[in-house]
Parts: structure tokens; sequence; C-alpha cells
């Protein structure tokens, strides 16, 4: 039996893992880990990575399956017909070019918006690049709530990224927020638990019992929705109790007298009042966490969809600020670009798109923490720390996407009149996914480029085929993160199936953008980032093995200061005091709550919230049977308790509704949850059921987002991000 192996970077979710691609006798029968980093550890262990993930273990069930989009087609029904023509890429192209043009003509470039996420491996640098040079500001992406907001507020704090998945054997004490590693990041798991072994501590802040959880010294179980109050009470107590780093507050800290001022409003009492979280424990963890030097914070999803998110995630940052933790060695490391390539920053060419088209986005006057404005601020900052350009792509620089589709809707603040969706499925993970689907009936022209028939590809006039990432090469990091992996196409595009590069490009080349796209394929392009270390693509996976991992060094600040106006790390900011907020974290109760609303608490006396299914990725992997046989059904965790008191047993559909709607789940007994909270899978759809409407693949039977609300109250107000965590339902039995 002929056997090869080829390195690839997985795109099945978002650990980008890179892999070795087992082929055998020309077939693809396997995957498995390559680490990135030097520790040593036996291999076996690093195996069980990929060994044990099941999107993995589904890879040869994948490149073939039978439900990929292998061919463009052109609706030949009405929008959710599931009625299509098989078309050639050409006549695609032409056609698509054509009506972008009609449409930028009459009623500007920002009446085309681009739903794009960078799912699938898709080189997203080359869709913002396509983007700019059209004109359009109109980006409707989903960085709000996964990490772009985290990365803003380090911007404006810090004057740099803070990382939060590298502890290393100097770490004394790890702190997850809101973050499950157990299940969402296998390899940072297992470092972990190396860590705890040598005798690290761990707190958990988590309302869900998590494999972290039982793991942890101290597990903290706050009330969804009250993180920001939680952080402010340690912070109380390591500010009274003179547990902060004095030496490095005095010399690189701004406004630490007005933080320790604000922060006497959340004594530990008070503060378990809000969150349910025992004073003492409070104060527990405070002083574990700062007498534990070094000691890092890693937070996850649990802690960006959550409402009043602009404190929590400044709190993330304060916390190992006053505790001497930023850039140590063994802290929280601040990363920067990859000083040998060409960064995505250079590809996405921002300037391009002018400063008159970026002012007239969405949202980017009423969510100055979410603007180009913002962006130009931090910007300029950064550059005098970085030599390095900074990238906007994937974490500002974007609408606030539900009002983009409301946009197709009523035409305001301006028209939209078409969308391209890639490397996304916006029904099943926007909140209100009915007005999202208004808006994608309303819109005149929509385009869809997947791996999948998906809910939203349904509702699309053009569907086209992608590469999936065992299809086409992928150069990972080096914009936010100083390390890059790249990995070639494993094999050649089957079908017709295409790299998105190869849209964006074809679509320049038809719309007046040729000088820009010098690279035929996406491989040329690759060799152009990579040229300045000296390489190709094809040698860099050859010889360095696809990786470059330069060493960034600690305290780096000593050096260059921070990239703030103050050069320090600004617990007062002074960026967001010239925009007219509040420079300071501060408890705001959630828009919905026991507290906030009485009334409306009485008929829905329970807290939503959700996780991760560890063998689903978002709303992908519902066709790949080895996954699928893990998870066949969407979950919601009641404690049995709860359970019992409304007539439930485990393995009972219930619904779960809110003043939005409902949606049905499976029930599954989960003792490490408040009886107060119910915790539901998100994102599920249906494949196996009837594509054309009304069921859209059972869009709308088990998606916890189509019954969240987005409107004013559920935005926060100055980023923006949207709630989907945290608001008041009722659960009870499905009789049906
Ligand atoms: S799907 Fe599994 S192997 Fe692939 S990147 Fe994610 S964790 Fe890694």
């Amino acid at each position: 039996m002929d056997k090869e192996m080829r390195r690839a970077i997985c795109g099945m979710c978002t650990n980008k893992c890179v892999v070795n691609v087992i082929i055998e006798d020309d077939k693809i029968t396997g995957q498995e880990y390559v680490h990135r980093g030097s520790e040593k550890r036996s291999a076996r262990k690093w195996t069980s990575i990929v060994g044990s993930c099941p999107r993995a273990r589904g890879v040869a069930e994948y490149i073939d399956h039978p439900q990929r989009l292998n061919y463009p087609m052109k609706r030949a029904g009405e929008r959710g017909d599931n009625k299509w023509q098989r078309v050639t890429w050409e006549e695609a192209l032409d056609d698509i070019a054509s009506r972008l043009a009609r449409i930028r003509d009459q009623y500007g470039a920002e009446a085309v918006a681009f739903n794009c996420i960078g799912e699938n491996g898709c080189s997203d640098e080359y869709r913002a690049r396509f983007q700019n040079i059209f004109g359009s500001p109109t980006y409707a992406g989903q960085a709000q709530i996964c990490y772009g907001v985290a990365a803003a507020l380090s911007f404006v704090h810090v004057g740099g990224a803070v990382h939060f998945h590298f502890p290393n054997r100097l770490t004394r004490c790890i702190m997850l927020l809101g973050r499950n590693p157990a299940s969402s990041t296998r390899y940072e798991w297992l470092q972990i638990l190396d860590l705890l072994e040598q005798g690290t501590k761990l707190i958990v802040v988590d309302p869900r019992g998590t494999e972290a959880a039982m793991r942890a010294d101290i597990w903290l179980q706050p009330r969804p929705g009250t993180d920001a109050a939680l952080l402010l009470g340690m912070a109380n107590v390591i500010i009274s109790e003179d547990l902060y780093d004095k030496a490095f507050v005095d010399k690189w800290c701004y406004g630490f007298d007005k933080l320790a001022e604000r922060v006497k409003e959340y004594p530990p009492e008070k503060v378990a009042e809000i969150t349910w979280v025992p004073a003492e424990k409070i104060r527990e963890a405070a002083r574990l966490y700062a007498t534990s030097k070094p000691a890092t914070v890693a937070h996850g999803m649990g802690l960006e969809m959550v409402p009043n998110v602009t404190s929590v995630l400044q709190m993330r940052y304060f916390l190992p600020t006053i505790t001497g933790n930023i850039d140590a060695p063994g802290g929280d490391w601040i990363l920067g670009p990859n000083p040998n390539i060409i960064l995505q920053a250079q590809i996405e060419v921002h300037d391009m798109l002018s400063r008159e088209q970026k002012a007239k986005m969405i949202g980017e006057k009423e969510f100055k923490l979410w603007s180009w404005d913002l962006f130009h601020r931090v910007e300029e900052n950064f550059k005098k720390v970085e030599k390095r350009p900074l990238a906007a792509w994937w974490w500002i620089g974007g609408a606030y996407t539900p009002d983009v589709y409301r946009a197709m809707i009523t035409g305001k603040p301006y028209p939209v009149k078409a969308l391209i969706t890639e490397g996304a499925n916006p029904l099943l993970t926007l909140p209100n996914a009915r007005m999202v689907y208004e808006g994608m009936k309303k819109v005149d022209f929509h385009v869809a480029m997947d791996i999948f028939m998906t809910p939203s590809c349904l509702m699309a006039d053009y569907v086209l085929p992608a590469a999936s990432y065992l299809e086409k090469p992928l150069i990972y990091g080096g914009d936010f993160f100083h390390i890059v992996s790249a990995g070639e196409a494993v094999i050649s595009p089957m079908y017709e199936r295409k790299p998105e590069y190869y849209l964006w490009r074809e679509l320049g080349l038809r719309l007046g953008q040729e000088k820009y796209w010098p690279w035929k394929t996406l491989e040329d392009a690759c060799d152009y980032r990579l040229a300045p270390l000296g390489f190709t693509l094809k040698s860099f996976v050859e010889e360095r093995g696809g990786i470059d991992a330069p060493h960034v060094g600690y305290l780096k600040y000593e050096k260059t200061g921070f990239g703030t106006p103050t050069g320090k790390v600004e617990l007062y900011s002074t960026i967001m005091e010239d925009l007219g907020y509040d420079p300071l974290p501060k408890y705001v109760e959630p828009p919905q709550s026991f507290v906030s609303s009485t009334e409306l608490a009485k008929d829905f006396p329970m807290i939503v919230i959700s996780h991760r299914n560890r063998n689903l990725y978002q709303s992908q992997g519902r066709q790949i049977g080895t996954v699928r046989r893990k998870s066949p059904a969407p979950i919601a965790q009641l404690n049995p308790q709860k359970a019992a008191e409304i007539g439930v047993e485990d393995g009972d559909w219930v619904w779960v509704e809110t003043p939005l709607g409902k949606a049905r789940f499976k029930c599954q007994y989960f003792s490490g949850i408040d009886p107060r909270v119910v915790s539901t899978e998100f994102a599920w759809w249906f494949p196996e059921k009837p594509a054309e409407e009304p069921s859209l693949h059972g869009a709308w039977e088990s998606n916890i987002n189509a019954i969240l609300n987005e409107g004013p109250d559920f935005r926060d107000s100055m980023t923006g991000a949207w709630v989907l965590r945290a608001v008041q339902c009722r659960v009870y039995k499905d009789e049906g």
C-alpha cells in the first residue's frame, strides 16, 4: 500500500492545527497533529489532539461527501425553493460582476454588503482587498462577539494584542474566564494539565461546571451576565488588600487612582448579591490570583457574548495589569506581527477605502469603539512601538451586522442591494434570524460560496462551490501573533470547486482591479507573502515544516513604552474619554434579568446561555456521520432538580422560549448548572430535513439565535456587541 503524508492547516475549526494528512493509495484516510511549539512531551499526547477530534476523524468522509457543493449553480425558482440550474464559472462570474457594477453605479459601492467570516481557511484578507478597492465599507462580520471587541480593547488600553493561550512553565496560576479549553482548544488544555501536575493553580469563572471547572482549585459560578461585577470585586480586594504590583503600577499605568476609586463601589458583599458568588470565595480567588506570580488570564466566548461586554473585557485586561503580569514571562504576553513575511495588513490595502466611504459605514458613529475612526487612532499608536502595519479585516472595520440586514429591508441609513455570503451561515449564527431572513428575501442580489448547501446558501441567487482546506493552501497567523504556519493543498480541487481567492480575483479582473491582482493563483499569492523569508510556499513547507516562530521576547515595553496615547497601560482610557465614553469600567445589569425586568421575569423565570459542543464547530459538521453519530440532536443542559420541578426527564424534548419565540432541544441532566439557568447548544440545523421552504433544512427548529433579540437594549452601547447569552426564558416539556 502506498502511504504518503502531506502538510496542511486543518480548517475544520478555529484552532487551525498543523496536520499531516495521510494519503493511502491516492485516498485521504486521516490526519495527524504536528506540534508547533517547543515543549517536550510525548508524541502520543499530541497525537491525541487530532486522534480524539471527531471533526478531524471525519476527514475521509468529508472530502467527497455526497452533499458537497461541486459546481456553480444559478437559482431557477424563487429564493428558498432549492431549484437550481448548473452554470459555468465564467457565466456566473460575468453576471455577478456586471450586477455588482450596476448596483455600485446606481446606489454607491456601499450598497454591496459582504458577510464573510473567514471560516474554512478561506484567506479572507483577499476578500478585504477586493472590498476595499471596490469601495464598500459594508462588511457584515461577526468579530463583535468573537475576539474582535477583545482585540479592540486590548489595543485601546494596552496598545497591543494581549494573548491568552500561551501559558508556559513559569506560570503559577491560570484564570480561565468563560473558557473551557478541554472542549474548545485541546492543545491548550493539554498544556494546562501539564502545568497543574507541576503545581500551577487554576481558577475557573464559569456558570457551568465544565471539565476545566472540575479541575480548578477555585471555581466561581456567577449568575450569567454579571462578570463585570465579579471582576471589579476581585480588583477591589486586590487593591484594598495591597496585593497589587506597586512598582509596575507607578511606572507603567495611567489612571490607577481613578480605577482604585471606581472599584471601591464593588466590595465583595455587594458583588456577592449581584453575582450569586459568595463574598469569601471572591476574596479567596482574588488573593490566589494576585499572589501566585506569574499568573495568566485566558478568556473565551463566554465573556464576549454577554451584556456589558466592554467593562467585562476591560477588567479582563486590568487584572493582569495591576498585578504586573502584562508581557511578563509566564504572564499575559503581548504578541506583535511576524517580522519576516508580507502581512495580511499589506494584502488588505484598507487605505484604498477612502475616509469618506469609511465614515458611511453602518454603526460607525453609533459604536465608536467599533469604528474606522477607532482603528485609525489605535493604528497610529501601534506604529509607535511596532514597525509593521496593523490589519483591520477581522477585528474592526466592520458594520453593525444586524443593521446591515435591516438596511436591506428599510433602505436606511442607505440601501443595501447586494450581499455576498462566503464561509458564513448568518441565518444560524446571527441573533434575530427572522430579520436576517427577511433581509435575504428582500435584497436584490445574493451570492453565496460555501462547502455545503447551508440554509443561508438556499437564500442566494448564485451558489458557488468552495474548495475545502484539503484543496487549497493557507498561511495562518502573523498579524496578531508572530507564529506563522503554512500548509499546501493536499490534493487539487475536485470537480469545479475553487478557493475563495479565485472568486475575489476574478471579480477584481472584471471590475477594473487588474493591477491589484498580479498573483494568478492563491499559491502565487502565498509565494509573494513568504518571499521576504526567502521561501516559496513549497520550499517553506518542505524545508521549515511550514512554521516560522521567531522569538519576540518579554517586557518589550521597557524599551518602547506601550502603544497607547500616554505610552502606559491606560486604566483610565484617554481614547474613551475623547470619544465621550466613561473611561472606566462599571457594572450594568443585563437588559433582561430578575433585577432589571421583574415583570418579564415572572413569565420567563430562567436565564438562557449557550455552550459549544465539542464534536461540532459553530453551524458546521451536521452532515458528517462521524460527528453526527456522537451528537445526533441539539442539547439543553438542565439541573436535575429544576427538570424534576417542571416534569422533564433526561432525554425528553423541551421547548426553550423567550419573548421572541421558541426552539426545541433534548434535555440533558447536568448538575453543574444552577437550577435557574439553562444552557443550549447553538447554530443547529438539520441537513437531512427538506431544503425547500419553509424548512430550510430545519433552520427554525432548534436555532437558539432565532429567538434572541438584537434591538437597541441588546447591543453594547460602545462596541455594538450583541447579546447572545444571559437573557430570560422559560423551559417546558415538548408534549408533541
Ligand atoms: S477540527 Fe480538530 S484537528 Fe482540525 S483544527 Fe480543529 S481541533 Fe485541530
